[in-house]
């Protein structure tokens, strides 16, 4: 096996599918960073403290999109002293600063202090195009291509230089999309690479199609707002909400919902995430452009209402239906749909709709586990709230590529990647994935000693 001319180290997401943060370390004292995102809770992520560089000896860091588990630390890295260059898209670095400005919303950090982060993070960060080749210090390039699973995310391709054995490349997969994603063009082709650094979050299965999904959607909205009741839909900020919208506005354009259905967005994020989404038609696909150029907004339709300020958001809690309420957070873990479903959870018109991934130890588990059965109840808010209303989950809203996916991915990297490292995947998706990489005669590592 070629030796490779760098250490890599996985800070975080190595094993796990959150904190993402792997470090490249190169004998020329180089030193570069992938991500540097935040754990959940029951995820496991190597202090900034305990890696093998200072903060102030990274050279690069790299972003290769803006969800919380790739950026959320990156105020610690700052704080630690990082002074180098943040390298991401341009819709990335759109989305950076409220992505950032929301996490540090939850830290116990001076008002002065975050302002004076997030200034830091500004003139430190850089975007760039995709598919263009850049130069970095000591003879190392790189290239972005889009990886299609939000608005500017990106593999990275680096190359570098080795006067012994010639240059050696690495690709970093970033999260990868879906092909036929609402909004985003399917991924690029990778170029070919020494090495290839692989999310493997759905490793073990597969999705649902994208026209069975939407049709799955317009089914559970017709019946649930027949009977005048409030559809809750819990949604990440950035990428579910402006997915769902396009989707509805695509079920209102068919007439399978009624274009009079009042549709509230009560995310004062996700509202401004989906203004950059609107406004960076640059980064849509082809549908979503010519929808635009019909002149039917993707994220725009009769009867869509943005919730901005708290009072309006305690009006709509104690509104009646027909209605679809879009909040976060996506998992009932905090945000403005949980004191709307401890008012609206117990009345049996409603309808709680789940289109992401329930975590284990979330309020939105409990109720997925406990629907349908007798006294079922789930504590909100300190409160234990009776669940009455009708619970769906809908799988296949994920913006994570699936097996078949992941194994088009690598099957498009020309003449084969010379290794494999599985990463940002639990053990049996990675596991499953290695068997069926082997079985078609990749090379995949288990460990990775520099
Ligand atoms: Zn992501």
């Amino acid at each position: 096996m070629m030796p490779f001319p760098f250490d890599l180290h996985h800070l975080g997401g190595e094993t796990t599918v959150t904190g993402s943060c792997h470090l490249i370390t190169l004998p020329n004292k180089i030193s570069i960073m992938v991500d540097c995102g935040l754990p959940a809770n029951h995820d496991k992520a190597s202090a900034l403290s305990e890696m093998p560089v200072k903060a102030s000896e990274i050279d690069y860091l790299f972003i290769t999109h803006a969800h919380i588990d790739h950026i959320g630390r990156i105020p610690d890295l700052i704080e630690a002293g990082f002074d180098g260059e943040i390298i991401c898209t341009f819709a990335t670095r759109e989305l950076l600063q409220p992505m950032l400005e929301d996490g540090l919303s939850f830290s116990d950090r001076s008002e002065k202090d975050k302002k004076r982060i997030q200034d830091r993070i500004d003139e430190l960060a850089w975007g760039f195009e995709y598919n263009e080749t850049f130069d970095l210090k000591h003879g190392v390039i790189f290239k972005l291509g889009n990886a299609g699973h939000i608005l500017g995310s990106c593999f990275i391709r680096f190359e570098f230089p080795d006067k012994t054995n010639g240059p050696f490349s690495v690709i970093f997969s970033g999260d990868l999309g879906n092909v036929d994603t609402p909004i985003l063009p399917d991924p690029d082709m990778p170029d070919a690479c020494d090495l290839l650094i692989l999310e493997s979050t759905y490793g073990d299965r597969n999705h649902r199609d994208r026209s069975r999904r939407t049709q799955d959607l317009g089914g559970i909205l017709e019946t649930a707002l027949s009977d005048q009741g409030k559809v809750f839909i819990p949604a990440f900020a950035l990428g579910r909400i402006q997915e769902l919208l396009y989707e509805i506005d695509r079920l209102k354009s068919m007439g399978t919902v009624d274009p009079a259905f009042p549709v509230f967005i009560d995310s004062p994020l996700g509202l401004e995430i989906t203004a950059i989404y609107s406004k960076m038609t640059e980064f849509w696909d082809q549908e979503a452009r010519d929808l635009l150029r019909k002149g039917d907004h993707p994220f725009d339709f009769r009867n869509l209402y943005a919730v901005e300020n708290h009072q309006h958001h305690q009006k709509l809690i104690d509104m009646p239906g027909p209605c679809i309420i879009i909040a976060g957070s996506g998992m009932l873990t905090g945000g403005r749909m949980v004191a709307h479903l401890e008012k609206n959870l117990d009345d049996s018109r409603n309808d709680l709709l789940f289109v992401g991934y329930q975590a284990q130890g979330t309020p939105g588990r409990t109720i997925l586990e406990n629907a349908g059965k007798k006294n079922a109840h789930v504590s909100l808010n300190g409160r234990e709230i009776p669940i009455k209303a009708r619970i769906h989950s809908m799988t296949g809203y994920s913006a994570h590529a699936d097996q078949a996916g992941l194994l088009r991915f690598v099957a498009s990297v020309p003449g084969k990647p010379g290794n494999i490292k599985l990463v940002h995947g639990e053990r049996n998706a990675r596991m499953a994935l290695k068997c069926l990489l082997e079985d078609t005669g990749y090379s995949v590592l288990n460990t990775f000693h520099g």
